[in-house]
């Protein structure tokens, strides 16, 4: 098994936070009635995608109904119809929906992770939740560090979670911190500097708004805003992308 591989097995059956390890399996147990029929995961999520990515996506945490039932990140919920479906458009997922961990779907340099591997209550952790997390954040990032080139965080919160664990990963964080936006960008520069003494290189990251339905849904972020922020993470990251409308799907 991969690294990677070894990380997300650790993950998945991590339950060092009480409040959270109860929502998940409360909800996993008692399940929306459209999912009856369901086995819920209801264990913690881990990281989707290939473990030589370049481009790293960062949400917030599982949904209850979403992740916490199917077991994949953004899989099963309308913020994940929304990211796969753009995913999908700009040439970097193998199908434009994601609605199960079996359903076939790849991702071309691309993996999906979040600070935060449980569902939360209100999908609010507390800050103490969030940094109990932060270890296997940081686990990742350096397993990824000689691919990843570019990441995209989806919302603020996020935003504030990751920047302590591209710290702790090694990468230099400017100071003061950079604050959130959509379409900020931000270059970190690799361990020890540009580039970086041991060939690791340094990274781009860009602020999006989150894939949120309370987002999408009143058009603070658009279709169009989405591919923008992919297409150009992408490009930072040397991956190809393609014009949606042209067949989208995986290129190359
Ligand atoms: S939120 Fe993170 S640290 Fe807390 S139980 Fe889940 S995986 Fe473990």
């Amino acid at each position: 098994m991969s690294a990677l591989g070894d990380l997300d097995q650790r993950v998945a059956d991590c339950r060092a936070c009480p409040r959270l390890v109860r929502w998940r399996e409360e909800v996993a147990r008692t399940k929306r009635a459209a999912f009856a029929d369901w086995t819920y995961w209801g264990r913690a999520v881990p990281g989707f995608g290939p473990s030589d990515a370049r481009l790293l996506i960062l949400g917030l945490a599982p949904a209850a109904h979403g992740a916490n039932r199917t077991g994949r990140m953004f899989t099963g919920d309308r913020s994940g119809d929304v990211l796969y479906r753009a995913l999908y458009d700009v040439g970097l997922a193998s199908r434009p929906t994601a609605v199960s961990a079996d359903d076939g779907l790849t991702l071309r340099g691309v993996r999906i992770t979040s600070p935060v591997h449980c569902a939360p209550p209100e999908n609010k952790p507390t800050p103490a939740e969030r940094d109990s997390c932060r270890p296997w954040l940081v686990e990742e990032l350096r397993l990824l560090r000689p691919t990843v080139r570019a990441v995209v965080v989806l919302g603020a919160f996020g935003w504030q979670a990751a920047l302590p664990a591209f710290a702790a990963a090694g990468w230099e964080v400017p100071r003061p911190r950079p604050a959130f936006g959509h379409g900020t960008r931000v270059a970190l520069d690799g361990p020890g500097g540009p580039g970086g003494p041991d060939g690791l290189g340094g990274l781009d990251l860009f602020g999006c708004y989150h894939v949120s339905q309370r987002n999408t849904f009143t058009g603070k972020l658009t279709p169009e805003m989405l591919r923008s922020v992919l297409r150009e993470a992408a490009d930072a990251a040397g991956l190809p992308t393609v014009d949606e409308g042209r067949g989208g799907g995986v290129v190359g």
